[in-house]
């Protein structure tokens, strides 16, 4: 049965205000245009920049250059539009925005007309009128007058614009263009006869994504907007980012979850923040009566009202059937259901019996990059004074542990430097060992823009990836061997003079140590070791070092090797030689994988850091908590999640605690992995479903989902942003803040909080760069920390003037070879990462309707001589194996891996990469080396012929493939010329 909404109070941002539609897009270009305030009131222009003019007898100042329908709306005047939008560039298909000029003899077009000296100019005369009557009459005379049924009703701007000038009936009638509708896809339709080719489309796929799926094909009567070769969206480069959707001013273009259960009008609007990957993409959730029904783009920092597939359409896994919904107790080899009493005894009773016989490290809790601030919060806190152990860690131990050791003791901050939207200024974006197009898609679409605008790309990556395919430079590196290639560029902009003299005496330590080192990499040496040619790396090197305006941004291509710190070390190295940092638009973005691994870390959910990184090894830092806490803070610094798993299988952990995670599919060696659950006296998991971990669990505490429950989350920017509860937690599911608190009560230690926000105010008093956060002060644009007083406005960029540390700290770093080579067994290189459709280890993102469809099954990247090699044809089964175990999946031939280089994604727990991967640690992050390693690849089956149209769906082009061709105006004919672009693309057989 469907529940009622929560109730939302007078202040609360939940609310049927704001409407998508008109009044949203009227916001939008209210940020984006000047306004009259701007102009008439605001510090204004040099004189000699205005123009004066007259707007339906009003006296307007508008700046040299605007247009008519600028300086209009900067004066609040509103000019009817279909095709302009303000952030796209000037279409001028529609002519809706006709306005009368004294003195012209037509009607311009007022989005295209720009503004002169004494104009005079009327919107709404009779001519006008008249012109816009004649233009909706002729757009209605081709478009279904289903308005009744039709899912836009109360946000079309056609039906506004008929309701605006009283069109009751279409005056014109003739043929009508009867398309079928492309609805092949699990996202959205496409509906060409609502469609008005406004153009809108086109353009914002063109200039905000950059994946240009669309154009104008055919001519006259026949024009219509296509994708590809006028195929199904689902055979296109379409990645179903649905960001076409929001400017669709008609029911051209449709989401499809939503249809049949909620217009508009029939919508609560819920802000809150994606759940999935670390950029932080404020949304909008669509819920009506308790269920949620879609999801919107908001205006957050880090998105500006764009999303991923994931963000917009993978919200529904909040409502499928496999969430669980009571607590469960093992029973035998099944479970049986429990109430949430008996449940949560035993867990206390079983950890205490632990606790007691073995001593707190006895226990280990793996916190979740995936649960709120304040939960982790709590989940460390129930470790350290309740429990008595910093046995406590998360996630960001198999991503960016390396990155808060190696940043902190080079700029004493392990976190990003600068806002992601400081990306749109920059002129040099080196991009490291991150697929930036397919794990953090949104930051794609700012780089793109970035460079389409001039700026330059460089990307060191072994695989060819979608952002390696833009590069101005693309450098693919033999894996793990990073630190050759910084340091070849450091040593070319050291001998061409290209470093930064004057920063890096007022600003940093330890040059003269780094100097022998980078003696040592000249490019010729860095081209032997990396495998790329010299000259590349002296290019790299010359248009980095040249720019005053660089930034870098690296994910887990740079972390996750044994040599993951210093490669970190390496890239600061190279940011601080250039004197590119601590200034708008330059620094280092290490982009998290989960959407609150910095959280996470931030709240002390790690070993050796209590919250806001204050160290535990420091006697004041624990004296700090104790007396807050009431209860002593343990001395000794805990183990990481590797090293929990090593602990298990001695014997030396009995009991685990696993919260939001999945480690038997996200950890490496996967089987040893198991053995280590198997061992543990007491495993409890606490998740939404049932998963690979969980399926080992002696109990299991069903918790509720990010639209659940309140909290924050903190992005990769740093920037703490409001999570909202939007629906009821489905069944019996309790948020993890409510199930841990409830939990140390029972293990004797009061826990009583109201709410997550009296938590924070915990949180604020006991972590500096928390100490101003507030929920109160939590807006639209959230706070980034460090924000140390409650009047602090947050901190856009680090290290202005001076380092968090002090002075930066450069590291005289040597290139480390990856803990595994390829042998003669095992001859591949093993590479592993991520795919646009899917999330982690897959517990959200395959249940969820459309993101399940993509790519569903396992799949390794092999090169084409690869696949002749073993006599594979696209899609057939092959084994992948290493020393530590094998999987099967199939062959995706492509030619973005090398000839002795087989990528797997780590998603598909069936084919899990990780049963391949080894454990070896980076000595001092404790992150192992889930990139590299040898492989043995052999086929599975016969070999058989791939007919057209007989590709299985896991053989779709993985994350789309961006189209060479940048044209927008071109036919269907320009859009054949980039379908080679795609050969060798299992979709091409379909
Ligand atoms: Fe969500 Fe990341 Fe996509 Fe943004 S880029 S919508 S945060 S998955």
């Amino acid at each position: 049965m469907r529940q009622p909404p929560p109730a939302s109070t007078p202040d609360d941002p939940r609310s049927r205000a704001g409407r998508p539609g008109i009044r949203q897009e009227d916001a939008a270009l209210s940020r984006h245009q000047p306004r009259a305030e701007d102009i008439n009131q605001g510090a204004p222009p040099p004189a000699e920049d205005l123009v004066e003019l007259t707007i339906d007898g009003r006296r307007v100042l508008a700046a040299r250059g605007q247009t008519i329908f600028q300086a209009a709306r900067a004066a609040g005047i509103a000019i009817p539009h279909l095709c302009y939008h303000p952030k796209l560039s000037i279409i001028g298909s529609c002519r809706l925005c006709v306005v009368e000029v004294e003195g012209a003899r037509n009607l311009p077009a007022s989005c295209s007309t720009p503004v002169a000296e004494g104009m005079v100019v009327h919107t709404e005369s009779e001519r006008v009128i008249q012109a816009r009557k004649v233009i909706l009459h002729l757009l209605l005379a081709n478009h279904p007058l289903d308005c009744l049924t039709c899912e836009k009703t109360g946000d079309c701007r056609l039906q506004a614009y008929a309701y605006q000038y009283g069109i009751k009936v279409p005056k014109y009638h003739g043929l009508r263009r009867d398309y079928p509708r492309d609805d092949t896809n699990p996202f959205f339709e496409r509906d060409h006869t609502k469609c008005i080719l406004c153009g809108r489309c086109v353009y914002h796929c063109a200039e905000n994504v950059g994946v240009n799926v669309y154009d104008f094909g055919y001519r006259g009567f026949e024009a219509k907007i296509v994708a590809g070769l006028d195929r199904p969206l689902e055979n296109s480069p379409c990645i179903f980012c649905g960001n076409c959707i929001d400017v669709c001013p008609t029911g051209a273009l449709q989401p499809k979850l939503i249809k049949g259960k909620g217009r508009v009008f029939d919508v609560d609007r819920v802000p809150t923040v994606c759940p999935y990957c670390g950029v932080g993409c404020a949304l909008t959730l669509l819920v009506n009566r308790g269920e949620i029904v879609g999801a919107v783009p908001a205006n957050g920092p880090a998105n500006r009202n764009l999303l991923c597939v994931k963000g917009r359409f993978g919200w529904d896994f909040v409502h499928h059937p496999d969430r669980l919904r009571q607590p469960l107790i093992r029973n035998g080899e099944g479970w049986r259901a429990a109430s949430w009493e008996e449940a949560l005894d035993l867990v206390a009773r079983r950890l205490s019996e632990i606790r007691d016989r073995y001593g707190p490290d006895a226990i280990g809790i793996i916190s979740s990059a995936k649960a709120t601030n304040e939960e982790n919060y709590l989940l460390q806190k129930l470790a350290r004074a309740v429990i008595g152990t910093n046995n406590v860690d998360n996630s960001a131990r198999l991503c960016h542990a390396s990155t808060i050791t190696g940043l902190a003791e080079a700029f004493g901050s392990g976190a990003a430097t600068n806002p992601i939207a400081e990306l749109e200024e920059a002129e040099v974006i080196l991009v490291v060992g991150s697929n930036t197009f397919e794990a953090h898609p949104v930051v794609y679409f700012w780089l793109q823009r970035t460079h389409r605008r001039g700026a330059k790309v460089i990307v060191i990556d072994p695989r060819r990836t979608a952002v390696a395919e833009i590069a101005d430079l693309h450098l693919a590196l033999v894996p793990g061997t990073d630190i050759a290639l910084i340091n070849g560029m450091m040593h070319v902009i050291l001998k061409e003079g290209l470093h930064d003299p004057e920063f890096i005496a007022a600003r940093t330590t330890g040059f003269e140590e780094l100097l022998p080192v980078l003696e040592r990499y000249p490019p010729k040496r860095a081209g032997a070791l990396t495998g790329v040619p010299a000259e590349k790396i002296v290019a790299a090197a010359r248009l980095y070092g040249s720019s005053r305006r660089a930034t870098v941004l690296y994910a887990m291509g740079v972390t996750q090797h044994v040599s993951g710190t210093a490669t970190v070390r390496a890239l600061a190295n190279l940011v601080m030689l250039t004197g590119n940092v601590g200034r708008p638009s330059t620094g280092i973005y290490p982009l998290r994988g989960q959407n609150n691994v910095q959280g996470a870390c931030d709240m002390g959910a790690l070993p050796n850091y209590l919250p806001g990184y204050q160290r535990v090894d420091n006697r004041e830092a624990r004296q700090r908590f104790a007396a807050a806490w009431g209860r002593p803070v343990p001395e000794r610094i805990g183990l990481t999640v590797v090293e929990m798993f090593q602990a298990a299988m001695e014997g030396r952990i009995k009991a685990l605690y696993v919260v939001g995670e999945n480690p038997l599919v996200s950890n490496p060696d996967l089987n040893r992995m198991e053995e280590a659950l198997r061992r543990v006296e007491f495993l409890v998991v606490q998740d939404l479903f049932l998963t690979e971990t969980a399926r080992l669990a002696q109990v299991v505490l069903p918790a509720a989902s990010f639209a659940e429950k309140d909290g924050t989350f903190t992005n990769t920017e740093r920037r703490v942003q409001r999570v909202r509860r939007a629906i009821d937690p489905v069944g019996e599911s309790r948020p993890d803040w409510e199930i841990v608190a409830d939990l140390a009560r029972r293990l004797g230690y009061p826990m009583d909080y109201a709410s997550p926000a009296e938590i924070m105010e915990e949180i604020a008093r006991l972590t500096p760069i928390y100490g101003g956060i507030t929920y109160e002060r939590l807006k639209e644009e959230g706070l980034q920390w460090p924000c140390p007083d409650r009047s602090h406005p947050g901190t856009r960029f680090l290290h202005h003037g001076r380092f968090a540390g002090g002075r930066g700290r450069f590291a005289a770093v040597e290139f480390v070879p990856p803990a595994e080579w390829p042998d003669n067994h095992y001859p591949y290189l093993l590479l592993t990462g991520r795919h646009l459709y899917h999330y982690h280890t897959n517990t959200m993102s395959r249940r969820s309707y459309g993101l399940a469809r993509f790519r569903p099954d396992p799949y390794a990247e092999v090169h084409p001589q690869t696949a002749e090699r073993l006599a594979v044809n696209q899609g057939d089964l092959i084994a992948v194996s290493s020393p530590r175990g094998s999987i099967r999946c199939r062959a995706f031939i492509t030619d973005r891996v090398k000839p002795k280089e087989v990528f797997v994604p780590f998603h598909y727990p069936e084919a899990a990469a990780n049963r391949l991967t080894h454990a070896g640690l980076d000595p001092e992050a404790r992150i192992p080396e889930l990139k590299g390693g040898g492989a043995a690849l052999a086929r599975e089956e016969p070999a058989r012929a791939v007919e057209a149209g007989e590709a299985p769906r896991a053989a779709r082009a993985p994350g789309g493939r961006v189209a060479a061709s940048g044209r927008r105006t071109g036919t269907v004919r320009a859009q054949a010329q980039v379908e080679p672009e795609r050969s060798g693309d299992l979709g091409e057989t379909r």
